[in-house]
């Protein structure tokens, strides 16, 4: 074998190796996942001189139809996109480029198409051809896409309900601000967190000195107040709220204030939370109103007592001189005249009563009694005055109970005289006692007009009467609240059960004092 055959063998041996080498790129393009395109630069337009399988499914577009073209066709008629002006500039300064731009498939069908162009110069640097790597990221960008409208639609949602957070603290705080009693939040350690206007202005103190301060050291030691101080530490342990508590303390700058005081642990979602609200309502005024009203009934009645007490005094006289004349008509118009006067002075002794109530002045003499007999005693004499209702009586407790008589009759006889008087079309009154653990217990029911569920809240205050009722039954609204008083004062307690239209049962109990003696004789 000459030289040149030798070369010509190592020639063929050498392409042989180039072309499996070329097949085994060519491969590698074919199975690439990303469509990979070439472009002849220096033809005219750029056309396409090469494109791999996935090139052809990416775009849908069989091999045929892709050589020979600029790439411009997987644009459709969406031409007016930015990324395109980039795109040609790109190839003009023959630079690299990266893009994300919308394409269609021979289908029509649209497709993100993220694009990669890369520049191949020859050895005088000028740009022969360009190489295409395209990847769909359609799937890519739709969830950026939906991730970007969730967001946007979470931001939105934010936005609103911070707006609605905002109205309603707006709101809540107007409110906290306009009411007419102080409120105050405390934290765990009595700190104050925050004051309404109100209470700023009722103490007479800044909000500097007051937020941040503990509660007990405002204003030089003003509010510590040693029963306040105790009330607060239950709460925080216990969740106990404090409800209605007075308390009549004089303060350095403003002097005297009685307040009723309501405080609750700060309860939030079913937890409790190291937070006190208090709520004080100042009743300086009323309870001073309440004092002055006490002043004129006690005055009044007792100014009224004693020309009456005179006045029966004479009627007496004239009723001697009536009998010894035998003037029948003058007589029983005294018998009359005693009788209104006897009512008169009733009403004088019940409104004294209240007004000695209210001032706790009212004294008891206790002694043993036989609660039996005096509810029985009660029940014949009022049977006796009221012919038209029939009371029966019920059981009995064999108890003793230690109290004062006069006052114990006077709550049965105000209790039988209501029953009457609120059934007017009912005649029949019931009475029950029983002795029920170490009490005695009273009921009386009767089948009149019933009470309302508001009324029942408040038919034991002074001077309170059910308003439908007013014009049609005289009365002053004073025998619940004494009675009520009256039993309290025994350690006893007094209450109602009642329905409209079906006739109401108050009932009370005594602590039994011993059991009644049976005497043999
Ligand atoms: P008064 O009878 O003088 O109005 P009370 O204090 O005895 O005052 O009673 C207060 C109110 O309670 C009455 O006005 C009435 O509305 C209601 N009340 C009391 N007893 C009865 C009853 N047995 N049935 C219905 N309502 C009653």
């Amino acid at each position: 074998m000459t030289k040149n055959d030798s070369n010509i063998a190592q020639l063929k041996q050498h392409l042989h190796r180039k072309s499996n080498d070329l097949d085994l790129y060519l491969k590698a393009l074919n199975s690439a996942y990303s469509g990979i395109i070439i472009t002849d630069n220096t033809q005219y337009d750029n056309p396409i001189i090469y494109c791999n399988k996935a090139f052809e499914t990416i775009s849908g577009y069989s091999h045929n139809e892709i050589i020979g073209h600029n790439c411009r066709f997987l644009q459709g008629q969406d031409r007016s996109q930015p990324e395109r002006q980039l795109l040609k500039d790109s190839i003009a300064r023959g630079e690299e480029c990266k893009i994300e731009i919308r394409n269609y498939r021979k289908d029509g069908s649209f497709f993100w198409n993220e694009l990669f162009i890369s520049p191949v110069k020859n050895d005088e640097g000028y740009v022969t051809h360009f190489i295409g790597v395209q990847n769909d990221i359609s799937a890519r960008k739709k969830s950026e896409h939906e991730l970007r409208e969730e967001k946007n639609s979470v931001e939105l949602k934010i936005q609103q309900r911070t707006k609605e957070l905002k109205d309603k603290e707006v709101f809540l705080s107007s409110i906290i601000e306009t009411v007419r009693e102080s409120l105050v939040v405390l934290d765990a350690n009595y700190i104050v967190l925050s004051a309404n206007k109100h209470f700023l202005n009722s103490f007479k103190v800044s909000s500097e000195e007051t937020v941040g301060t503990p509660l007990f050291e405002l204003g030089n030691h003003q509010w510590d107040i040693a029963t306040l101080r105790e009330l607060l530490t239950d709460i925080l342990p216990t969740n106990n709220p404090v409800v209605d508590y007075e308390v009549d303390h004089v303060f350095p700058h403003i002097g005297r204030k009685v307040m009723l005081l309501n405080a609750y642990r700060i309860e939030f979602e079913g937890h409790y939370k190291d937070r006190i609200l208090i709520a004080i309502e100042d009743i300086t005024e009323k309870k001073e109103l309440d004092r002055r009203k006490d002043d004129f009934l006690s005055i009044a009645s007792h100014e009224l007592k004693t020309p009456l007490t005179t006045i029966k005094g004479l009627v007496q006289i004239l009723q001697r001189i009536g009998t010894d004349n035998d003037n029948t008509k003058f007589v029983s118009t005294l018998d009359k005249m005693s009788s209104y006067i006897d009512r008169l002075n009733l009403l004088i002794t019940r409104l004294l009563d209240t007004s000695k109530i209210q001032s706790g002045n009212i004294e008891l003499h206790m002694e043993p009694i036989d609660i039996d007999r005096v509810v029985r005693e009660a029940i014949e004499s009022i049977n006796y005055a009221t012919p038209g209702h029939n009371i029966t009586l019920v059981g009995s407790s064999e108890a003793i109970v230690e109290g004062d008589e006069a006052q114990i009759i006077q709550v049965v006889n105000n209790l039988l005289s209501n029953a009457i008087k609120y059934s007017p079309d009912h005649n029949q009154v019931e009475v029950s006692i029983s002795k029920v653990a170490s009490f005695v217990k009273v009921s009386i029911r009767d089948y009149g007009m019933g009470i309302s569920y508001h009324d029942k809240q408040k038919i034991f205050e002074r001077f309170y009467r059910a308003s439908h009722i007013q014009k049609k039954f005289p009365g002053l609204g004073i025998g619940l609240y004494v009675s009520h008083e009256i039993i309290s004062n025994h350690q006893g307690t007094l209450w109602v059960e009642s329905e409209v239209g079906e006739g109401a049962t108050f009932n009370f109990t005594l602590p039994i004092k011993q059991k009644k003696e049976i005497h043999g004789d």
